[in-house]
């Protein structure tokens, strides 16, 4: 929690420490409501969510309830969408999302959370196309032990995929995680490169991919949104991954993200180190953001 806390710092010590302050005013009239808006706004929440929260304060309070813990309720609730836990062996996890986002950390410290769960873990080196992305990828798989598979520079990396599972199934490892491409400029075909794969995993292991996250930058707002609604149109996106939460103090994309794409956020990148990343608990992170 206070590694979450600290990953926040520059959100939390923006935007909504004013809004905590505002909130512990005595009455809650229009004029702190509408402050209380601009803040969420400009931390990146978008205006039609922050307008959501605004209604929900103005009503909720009314009925005497501390403003604050109103707060928390509802920012949790935008954020507590349920969703279906796949479960396989090996239970497979394809990782996509634009370069430079943060993907190939991601499934670094990934590797490193389940491996100290105690689960044997194999990586997918396929996006072929990034020799440096593969060889970062080795020396994450190096550092937290785990299997690697990979082939040579410009592989069909459905095939990699498939490589890797076979080697999962008959070595008895547990989990898989795959590393897609993440080319923006050419676009459809990565989209239709993304949809191969998951086509030969899902033909090598039932229900695989049991999980597609989206990685998404943060300090990238907006856009980040309308590159995962892409993604969202193209694949089965599952959860999303939202990384570098410490480098923005616009941390509130995050409801945005939740409300306009309807997707889980799963886990937090909140540094750069293999322990990271966290998995995402709603009231956690809320907590966080407002204590
Ligand atoms: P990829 O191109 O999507 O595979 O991106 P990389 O995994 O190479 O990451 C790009 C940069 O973002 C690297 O310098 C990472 O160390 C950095 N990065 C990734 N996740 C985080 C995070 O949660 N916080 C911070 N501060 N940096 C991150």
């Amino acid at each position: 929690f206070s590694r979450i806390k600290e990953g926040l710092k520059k959100t939390r010590d923006g935007f909504f420490k004013n809004v905590k302050k505002l909130l512990s005013f005595d009455r809650l009239d229009e004029n702190t409501l509408e402050e209380i808006e601009e803040l969420l706004i400009l931390s990146d929440m978008g205006s039609e969510t922050s307008q959501e929260v605004i209604s929900a304060l103005r009503e909720r309070t009314h009925k005497g309830r501390n403003p604050t813990e109103v707060l928390k309720d509802v920012l949790t609730e935008i954020l507590d969408i349920p969703y279906e836990q796949k479960t396989g062996k090996p239970y497979v996890i394809s990782v996509v999302g634009v370069n430079g986002t943060g993907k190939t950390t991601t499934i670094g410290k990934l590797s490193g959370l389940y491996s100290q769960q105690g689960k044997r873990v194999v990586l997918a080196a396929c996006d072929t196309f990034r020799a440096a992305a593969v060889e970062q990828l080795r020396v994450w798989s190096d550092r937290s032990g785990v299997d690697f598979i990979s082939q040579g520079q410009g592989a069909d990396s459905a095939a990699v995929a498939f490589d890797a599972i076979n080697h999962a199934v008959s070595k008895g490892k547990d989990v898989v995680i795959i590393d897609t491409a993440g080319r923006l400029h050419t676009k459809s075909n990565l989209m239709e490169e993304l949809k191969k794969v998951h086509r030969v995993i899902g033909k090598a292991v039932q229900g695989a991919p049991h999980e597609v996250l989206l990685v998404i930058d943060a300090t990238t707002g907006q856009n980040g949104l309308i590159q995962a609604a892409k993604f969202k149109e193209a694949v089965n996106v599952t959860g999303i991954v939202l990384t570098k939460l410490d480098g923005t103090a616009k941390g509130g994309i995050i409801f945005a993200i939740v409300k306009e794409l309807g997707i889980p956020v799963k886990y937090i990148g909140v540094g750069e180190k293999i322990d990271d990343l966290k998995p995402f608990k709603p009231s956690e992170f809320v907590e966080a953001l407002l204590s």
